[in-house]
């Protein structure tokens, strides 16, 4: 089994998810006692949030990509980053360490374009809703066009992912607004709803709607258990 590194805490608890899915698919795969072999890193949040809120990407990277060194010098043979909206930097964290990368869009883009999906509505922070680079490589790399929920949306699902969700707050007036959201996104023409936020894992499930639900928190930490176990030795 491969040692998977997670650089985590952006929050714990989505971060808490990605530890949870990993050991279950190794469970479910080896049976037993088998878990999974994980080295994680846990970053402060807090510091990192206020860069965020000030788009200082620079002032992150300064945070994340020590993060995904360390992992590498304490024998983590991949990273997975535990966040979409800290994508933004992978060009950069990939760039500062040897070992693979799982980026979150591949893995996502992959699971899209293999169901056939052509125009997935796509929720997350409104960093992740902004980001041009998210959208362009869901399009140029697997063909799949998304759409965005509107300006007030995204500023409604913005604030109740770092108001509620990251600090583990599971709202029924939360779950309302973003099926509204999702319904107004099927209503213009989203053939399936992209997660591209781990938090929301905390607040949507597929059993509350009909559109295809790709879950980037699910896709992410299963895409990474079974490459763990791809190596026999
Ligand atoms: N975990 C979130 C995401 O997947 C949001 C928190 C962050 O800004 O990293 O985008």
């Amino acid at each position: 089994m491969r040692k998977i590194g997670l650089i985590g805490g952006m929050s714990w608890e989505s971060s808490k998810l990605y530890y949870e899915i990993l050991n279950r698919e190794v469970k479910k795969r080896c049976g037993g006692l088998h878990s999974a072999e994980v080295i994680l890193v846990s970053v402060d949040f807090a510091p990192i949030e206020a860069c965020l809120s000030k788009r200082d990407w620079q002032g992150v990277a300064a945070r994340l990509i020590p993060a995904a060194q360390q992992l590498e010098a304490a024998g983590a043979e991949a990273i997975l980053l535990c966040t979409n909206t800290m994508h933004k930097l992978a060009p950069d964290i990939m760039a500062s360490v040897s070992i693979p990368f799982f980026h979150i869009i591949d893995v996502l883009g992959e699971a899209l374009a293999s169901d056939g999906r052509q125009t997935s509505g796509l929720l997350g922070t409104a960093a992740t809703i902004q980001n041009e680079t998210y959208q362009k490589m869901l399009k140029d790399k697997y063909n799949v066009t998304t759409i965005l929920p509107t300006a007030e949306e995204t500023e409604r699902m913005d604030r109740i992912i770092f108001d509620e969700l990251c600090v583990g707050v599971v709202s029924a007036d939360a779950k309302r607004h973003y099926l509204d959201i999702i319904q107004n996104l099927a209503r213009r023409g989203a053939d399936s709803i992209i997660m591209g936020c781990t938090e929301i894992t905390l607040l949507i499930s597929q059993d509350d709607l009909s559109l295809p639900l790709y879950d980037t928190t699910e896709l992410h930490a299963r895409y990474a258990a079974t490459w763990s176990l791809s190596d026999s030795s």
